[in-house]
C-alpha cells in the first residue's frame, strides 16, 4: 500500500513511513493511493472487536507489520477498553442509537486510535533502533490519550501542547499527573488553533524535524484515521449491515473522515452528518461553499473549539478528484483567511456529508432531554451530536450518533445542564489527589524548540 500527500510534493511512503512522519514534508496529509475494499461484510456480526479491527486494518498496513505483530498490537491496545463490546451501541429512541466510545483509559474516543498507534510505534522503533520525539497539539482529549498511551514506551519522548486554561480539569489532570519521564505537558498561552499552528511550524522546519526525529500523533496521522474506521464497521454489522446514517460531533474532521473511508471500503453508510458547536466553520463551508476562518469562541464542548479543521484537507483532496496542485492552492489561500470550494467539489462533498450546528443553550437542553427521556447522561460533545442527529432521523434507516466522551470528563457542563456532577469511573478515582507536573510556554516556536531540545530524555 502506497501513501501520497494531498499536496503532491512529498515522498511516497509505506504505512510505517506515513505513521512515523504524521504530516507530509510538503505540509500535506498522507492518504492511500487507493482505498481497499473490505470483503466478507456479512460475516462480521458477532465477531470480537479485535478480530474486526484486524480485518479492517490489515489491508492498510501492507508489509509494514506481520500479521502476528498487528494482532498483538491490537490485543494490547484494546485490552484497556473496559467494555466487552469495546464500542457498544445503546438505543436512545426508535431508530436512534448511541455508540459509546468512552470506555477507554482517558474516557474519550481518541483512546481507540492512540492506544493502537502507541503499540505500533513501539514495534516499529524497536525494529529500527530509531528514537523519535512526538509533538502534539490538543484541545484536551488528544493530549490525554497520547500521554496515557505513550507513557513509558521506549525510544519515544512526547510533548503535548494544550491551550492554557482552556481544557477541563479532568483533561488537564490526565495530562499532568502521569509520572513517566518521557511525557511532557506544555500549557501554551493561546487557543487550540495556536497550538496547531505552532505544531505545523515545528514540522515545517526540516532541520529541527530531522534533528529530534519529529513525529506527529494528531488526528492528521493516517494511522489514527485507520483505527477509527473499525467502529463504523462493528456498528453497521450489529445493525444487520444495512444502510445506516452516522452523526459525528466534529472538530478536526478525523473521526468523521474515518466514516467516509469506511464507506469507500464498501460499508453501506448512507449519510455522514457533521455536528458542530458554535465554532461552525465546517457547517458554514458545506452550506455556503466558502471555507472561511473566524475566531474561536470557547464553548462547553471544548474538544470541538477549532476553526481550522485539519483533516478536511483529505476530504477536499478526494472531492477535487485527487488534484494535489488544486489542494495546495486552496491551502495557500487559507493562510490569507479562507477559500471558495469549486462547484464540482462542493457537490461531491454534499453527496457525502450533511451538517448541523448546535448552540450552547441547545446543547444543555439536549443533555436534559436525553436524561429525561432515557436516563442516559451525555457529555456536551455527544449532546451536540444527538441534537443534530434528531433533526435527521428517518424511519427505516438506523441513525448512529457517536458518543465521543464520558460525561465525567466534562462535569461542569453536565452539572450546568442537570445539576448533577457525574462520577469518574473507579479506575480514575485518585485523579484529583495526584500531584500535577506541567510547563507554561508562550505561543512562540523558538521557545518551544529550545524547551524540546532541553527536556528530551535522549
Ligand atoms: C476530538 C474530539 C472530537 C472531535 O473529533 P475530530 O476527529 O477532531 O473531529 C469530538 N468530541 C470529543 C469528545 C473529542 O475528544
Amino acid at each position: 500500500m502506497r501513501y501520497v500527500s494531498t499536496r503532491g510534493k512529498a515522498p511516497v511512503l509505506n504505512f510505517e513511513g506515513a505513521m512515523l512522519s504524521g504530516l507530509a514534508r510538503d505540509g500535506g496529509l498522507y492518504l492511500p493511493e487507493t482505498i481497499p475494499a473490505l470483503g466478507g461484510l456479512n460475516e462480521l456480526d458477532g465477531l470480537a472487536y479485535d478480530e474486526v479491527a484486524f480485518r479492517v486494518i490489515r489491508p492498510f498496513t501492507g508489509d509494514s507489520f506481520s500479521d502476528a505483530d498487528l494482532r498483538g498490537a491490537i490485543a494490547r491496545a484494546y485490552a484497556r477498553i473496559e467494555h466487552a463490546a469495546k464500542a457498544p451501541l445503546r438505543q436512545l429512541a426508535p431508530g436512534h442509537h448511541l455508540m459509546e466510545l468512552f470506555h477507554g483509559p482517558t474516557l474519550a474516543f481518541k483512546d481507540f486510535a492512540m492506544q493502537l498507534i502507541a503499540q505500533l510505534f513501539e514495534i516499529a522503533l524497536k525494529r529500527s533502533g530509531q528514537r523519535i520525539t512526538i509533538v502534539g497539539a490538543t484541545s484536551g482529549d488528544t493530549g490525554s490519550a497520547a500521554i496515557e498511551a505513550f507513557k513509558g514506551i521506549d525510544n519515544v519522548d512526547v510533548f503535548i501542547m494544550f491551550p492554557h486554561g482552556r481544557v477541563s480539569e479532568v483533561q488537564r489532570r490526565q495530562m499532568t499527573t502521569p509520572t513517566a519521564e518521557n511525557v511532557h505537558a506544555l500549557a501554551v498561552t493561546g487557543h487550540f488553533d495556536d497550538c496547531q499552528a505552532r505544531l505545523k511550524d515545528l514540522f515545517n522546519d526540516h532541520a529541527f524535524r530531522d534533528r529530534v526525529g519529529l513525529a506527529g500523533v494528531n488526528s492528521i496521522n493516517w494511522a489514527r484515521v485507520v483505527a477509527q474506521i473499525v467502529y463504523y464497521v462493528t456498528a453497521t454489522a450489529s445493525l444487520g449491515m444495512r444502510e445506516t446514517d452516522f452523526t459525528v460531533p466534529t472538530g478536526n474532521f478525523g473521526d468523521i473522515f474515518a466514516g467516509s473511508v469506511a464507506r469507500a471500503m464498501g460499508l453501506p453508510i448512507r449519510r455522514l452528518i457533521v455536528a458542530t458547536n458554535q465554532n461552525d466553520i465546517l457547517h458554514r463551508a458545506l452550506t455556503t461553499g466558502e471555507y472561511r476562518v473566524g475566531t474561536v469562541e470557547p464553548s462547553i464542548s471544548p474538544s470541538m473549539d477549532i476553526q481550522v479543521s485539519s483533516n478536511f484537507e483529505r476530504a477536499l483532496y478526494l472531492a477535487y478528484g485527487g488534484d494535489a496542485p488544486a489542494v495546495a492552492q486552496l491551502m495557500d489561500e487559507l493562510r490569507e483567511g479562507g477559500f471558495v470550494i469549486s462547484q464540482g467539489a462542493l457537490q461531491s462533498l454534499r453527496d457525502q456529508y450533511l451538517s448541523g450546528r448546535v448552540s450552547e443553550d441547545e446543547t444543555l437542553a439536549m443533555i436534559r432531554t436525553i436524561r429525561a427521556e432515557t436516563g442516559e447522561v451525555l457529555c456536551p460533545h455527544s449532546a451536540v451530536g444527538v441534537a443534530v442527529a434528531r433533526r435527521h432521523v428517518e424511519p427505516g434507516v438506523p441513525m448512529v450518533t457517536l458518543a465521543t466522551a464520558h460525561p465525567a470528563k466534562f462535569p461542569d457542563a453536565v452539572e450546568a445542564a442537570i445539576g448533577i456532577r457525574p462520577a469518574l469511573p473507579p479506575h480514575m478515582a485518585t485523579l484529583f489527589d495526584l500531584p500535577e507536573r506541567m510547563t507554561r510556554v508562550e505561543n512562540d516556536v523558538a521557545a518551544l524548540k529550545s524547551l524540546i531540545l532541553e527536556r528530551r530524555t535522549q
